[in-house]
Order: structure tokens, then C-alpha cells, then sequence
């Protein structure tokens, strides 16, 4: 059982991982013929870069996410919290997973520690309760 502290990071990681699904399931449906590979282009282009779609795809996920997803689930988390704090309070939450493969140009270390930093406040205040949910 997660406690109310913890599950606002919680709901960080779940969505990380869902959009890890999605993207799968989109890669899928690609080589089933069933979407059509340019309504993400870019993802298919990382997967080019390394080298083919089996090898390193959570490499070119976790690319294609840093560009596309950041701001998304920052926002996502942001609203979880009823907007409590302005939105970089919640970007350490959307860079998750995402800055040890990010190019430094992309976010420095600092710029990062920053965020670590202010996520901390949100999840020591936050009253975000998944029983809440209906
Ligand atoms: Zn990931």
C-alpha cells in the first residue's frame, strides 16, 4: 500500500511507463501496417539512429519522450496537485527517466538539481489522494 506522500510520484512513474506502452503498442501497430510510421516520424527516425527497432528502442523512447512528453507530464502532475505551484515546481517530475540520456544542452545539471529540488516541496505538501479518484 503506497502512502498519500508518495503516490503524486507514483502517478509520475505510471504515466512514464504508460507512454512506454503506448509508444510499443504504436510500433506495433506499424509493423501490422495499421498506422502510418510518419504521425510520429521523429520516433522513427531515433529508431533509425540506433539501429533498428528491437535494439535500443527504450534508448530512442526515452529520446523521442524528452522531446514530446516532458511538459505533458509535468502539466499532468501539476493538475494532480490542483495546480498548486507554477509548472517548473513539476518538471522534475516529467524529467524523470528522461536526464541521464538527455543531451546536457537539453537541461544542465544544474538546471535539473533545481527541479529535484522543487519537486521535493511539491511532494512534501501535496494532497493528492488516488482514493479521491471515482
Ligand atoms: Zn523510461
Amino acid at each position: 500500500m503506497m502512502n498519500t506522500q508518495n503516490s503524486i510520484q507514483w502517478a509520475a512513474t505510471i504515466l512514464h511507463e504508460g507512454i512506454h506502452a503506448e509508444l510499443y503498442k504504436f510500433v506495433d501497430q506499424v509493423h501490422n501496417r495499421e498506422v502510418n510510421p510518419n504521425d510520429r516520424k521523429k520516433l522513427f527516425d531515433l529508431y533509425k539512429n540506433y539501429k533498428g527497432l528491437k535494439s535500443m528502442s527504450s534508448r530512442a523512447q526515452h529520446n523521442y519522450m524528452t522531446d514530446k512528453y516532458v511538459i505533458p507530464i509535468a502539466k499532468a502532475i501539476r493538475e494532480l496537485d490542483n495546480n498548486k505551484y507554477p509548472l517548473e515546481y513539476y518538471m522534475g517530475f516529467g524529467w524523470e527517466g528522461l536526464k541521464a540520456n538527455a543531451h546536457p544542452s537539453l537541461l544542465t545539471n544544474d538546471e535539473f538539481n533545481e527541479y529535484l529540488r522543487l519537486k521535493s516541496i511539491v511532494i512534501d505538501n501535496t494532497n493528492f489522494n488516488p482514493n479521491d479518484c471515482n
